[in-house]
């Protein structure tokens, strides 16, 4: 394998969560990287996840291997000139092996001369030649802080909208604008905040009407969650289907991860060193998460994220905190926090081949429904072979339910 070079490779990043993505290779790119995020989509991205990795791997695997490695063999870019950034998380599950899948299927094209650089939560390959430095952190929470907002506010103003494309306006706006503030190094949370504001006044500002829609919450497995690959446009479709939908913010799935290590000191008495970056790292995060709460206070329009403490009280009463494999606890706390907030219509989306999803998706439904009788929850599979027609008809199945059921509880209160 060639050693990375700043100067001679472009970073091929796959497209994990769609607002964000940009922002992050904004980030990558102010620390002097060149980066690209892959959009790529459709059958021949899947064929070469299918053909190259082995089909012992999950969903997400095929499709965001499957991008890469599309990338390298579609022509479009010159091989000796790219590398490869993938994510990998630590944990038990296939995410781990997604390095390893991806060098095994460059031997297998002949460019192993491609390097690889693994991002991950606990590793960062260490003769990589990518310095994961303190100001590119930083900015990289910035850079998902801004999203988060950017997110939620597009979700809550777009399905209400009286000229259709003023909300997207508004974010290709600052999406222009954030580039040049993620270049400076005023990326501390302080120096966000009248950022942040200023992107909540211009959403506020967007003329809405008032309508009454489904609301829909999206959880699952986080690659299929938000990617629009895995989940076949699934956003696309729940606003064609005159729905507000919410996803869940990028900050607190990073808190999730970086709190496992504490985690694990405190129940099975792992390495007190990792316990300590854990509550390090956690506590700058709790500082992003706090400006963009507080930011919201003023804008009581729009739903305002709980602290990563509540959410995780509220797994509590589902999953215990050792369950940490895939998504673990934090799959039914972000449920719980969707419904608090008025979102009772949970998608949760499953990839094909990911066991730990199935056991902390489907298998805490029952307990979640204990806790949350009214809510309206289904679960989509998504896979390489699964029917989009059979996907769509079940979430138009679940929109029907949730529909009769708002009609329903209208005609109670007239009576
Ligand atoms: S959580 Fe499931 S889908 Fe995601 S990487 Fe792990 S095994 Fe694959």
């Amino acid at each position: 394998m060639t050693a990375f070079s700043k100067s001679q490779h472009t970073l091929l990043i796959p497209d994990l969560f769609p607002v964000h993505m940009e922002l992050l290779a904004n980030a990558i790119r102010a620390s002097g990287y060149k980066a690209q995020v892959l959009r790529t989509q459709g059958p021949s991205v899947l064929e070469a996840g299918l053909k190259y990795i082995h089909n012992d791997m999950c969903y997400p695997a095929i499709c965001s291997l499957g991008q890469q490695l599309h990338a390298v063999i579609s022509g479009d870019h010159d091989t000796r000139s790219i590398a490869l950034m993938q994510f990998q998380t630590g944990g038990g599950c296939r995410a781990s092996n997604y390095v390893m899948a991806l060098k095994k299927a460059l031997q297998k094209l002949g460019m192993e001369h491609i390097p690889v650089i693994t991002l991950g939560f606990t590793t960062l390959s260490r003769d990589s030649g990518f310095r994961l430095t303190p100001i590119l952190c930083l900015r990289a929470l910035a850079a998902v802080t801004y999203g988060d907002l950017m997110m939620l506010l597009k979700n809550q103003v777009r399905p209400y909208e009286v000229n259709p494309g003023d909300t997207q306006a508004v974010m290709e706006r600052w999406y222009d604008y954030m580039k040049s503030l993620l270049f400076s190094a005023s990326v501390l949370p302080f120096q966000l905040r009248k950022h942040l504001r200023q992107m909540a006044e211009d959403f506020a500002a967007i003329p809405t009407k008032t309508q009454k829609k489904v609301r829909v919450g999206i959880v699952g497995e986080v690659y299929a969650q938000y990617s629009p690959f895995a989940n076949n446009n699934l956003e696309e479709f729940l606003q064609e289907q005159d729905c507000e939908y919410m996803l869940p913010g990028v900050l607190g799935f990073l808190h999730y991860c970086l709190d496992g290590p504490a985690v694990d000191r405190a129940l099975y008495g792992d390495s007190r060193i990792k316990a300590l970056v854990s509550k390090v790292t956690t506590g700058v995060i709790t500082a992003y998460e706090a400006v963009l709460n507080h930011t919201l206070k003023d804008f009581p329009q729009f739903v305002r994220p709980s602290s990563f403490r509540h959410i995780r009280a509220q797994g509590e009463k589902i999953l215990d905190r050792g369950v940490k494999m895939g998504e673990g606890w934090y799959l039914s706390a972000e449920m719980s926090e969707l419904v608090r907030h008025g979102y009772e219509n949970i998608l949760c989306a499953q990839p094909f081949g990911c066991l730990p999803n199935h056991i902390v998706g489907r298998g805490a439904f029952r307990r979640f429904k204990e806790l949350y009788p009214n809510a309206n929850i289904c679960s989509i599979d998504y896979d390489a072979n699964a029917s989009r027609v059979n996907q769509e008809n079940r979430i138009k199945l679940m929109l029907a339910t949730a529909r009769e059921k708002a009609g329903l509880r209208q005609q109670t209160a007239a009576v």
